[in-house]
């Protein structure tokens, strides 16, 4: 279920709309990878996980909108959550993160579970997004002194049996003229984060690993979904 079906909510806030395309824009991926054989069935368990509790948060806060803008008369029976800004609701939901369901997305900084943050880097010359970048992949971005992360993703990929994974090493693969990647991301120069298809985080290590290979697999591993990877269970 998706959509108005799966949580009808009062128009005041204009969210509705937002929240079900939230909710293809979750799923769309994880079914594209299990219909190709790249991820197993628990993958699609994490879309309800992941979603409702943000259909829950964004119900409430239009019906605290619709209440102190529609009918206000209501307030003296329900207690309407408090409201929280706009931004938080429409990019700063959160997926499994121990930051909870929503924070300020300009002060996520790249934490797993958030909206990997809108950077311009270049790419051969060419401007580009990180969110482009991600646009139906995976991404696995690494600091300057992170290559090792790099060729760990393309072990890491072929584990999962040619899973879709782009690694870049930023400064050898992607110019950072503005020096904002690695506050953005909130790693060192020798840290690396994956992104998932979707944009959103999937995990981050500040700093560098003595087995990149296996970290990486782990977090791949958790983020599939995938209960036969060892470590996965973390984040
Ligand atoms: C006044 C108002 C203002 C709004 N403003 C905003 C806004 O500014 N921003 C925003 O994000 N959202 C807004 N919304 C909410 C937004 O319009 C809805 O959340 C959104 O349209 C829901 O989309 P949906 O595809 O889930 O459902 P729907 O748009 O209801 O689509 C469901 C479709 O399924 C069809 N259907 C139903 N039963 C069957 C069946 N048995 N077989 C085949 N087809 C079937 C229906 O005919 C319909 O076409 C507003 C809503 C209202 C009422």
């Amino acid at each position: 279920m998706a959509g108005d079906a799966a949580h009808l909510m009062p128009p005041n806030g204009g969210f509705g709309g937002n929240t079900g395309i939230h909710d293809a824009h979750n799923l769309a991926w994880k079914l594209a990878l299990v219909i190709k054989g790249l991820a197993g069935s628990g993958l699609l368990d994490s879309y309800e996980t992941e979603r409702k509790p943000v259909a829950v948060f964004t119900v409430e806060q239009s019906f605290s909108r619709y209440v102190a803008r529609t009918a206000p008369w209501l307030a003296a029976r329900v207690q309407p959550a408090p409201l929280v800004d706009d931004l938080r609701i429409e990019l700063g939901y959160l997926y499994d993160s121990p930051l909870g369901v929503h924070a300020d997305p300009r002060s996520t900084c790249g934490a797993p579970g958030s909206r990997a943050p809108h950077l311009w880097l270049e790419r051969r010359g060419q401007r580009v997004s990180t969110i482009d970048l991600a646009a139906g992949r995976y991404v696995l971005f690494a600091g300057g002194a992170g290559s090792a992360w790099v060729d760990a993703a393309k072990e890491a990929a072929n584990r999962f049996g040619g899973l879709p994974l782009d690694a870049y090493c930023i400064g050898r693969d992607l110019a950072d003229p503005g020096g904002q990647f690695l506050p953005g991301f909130g790693i060192s120069s020798s840290g690396a984060s994956l992104v998932r298809p979707d944009g959103f985080v999937a995990w981050r290590c500040p700093d560098h690993a003595t087995e990149p290979a296996a970290v990486l697999h782990a977090a791949l591993g958790a983020s599939l979904k995938d209960s036969l990877t060892p470590g996965a269970q973390g984040k």
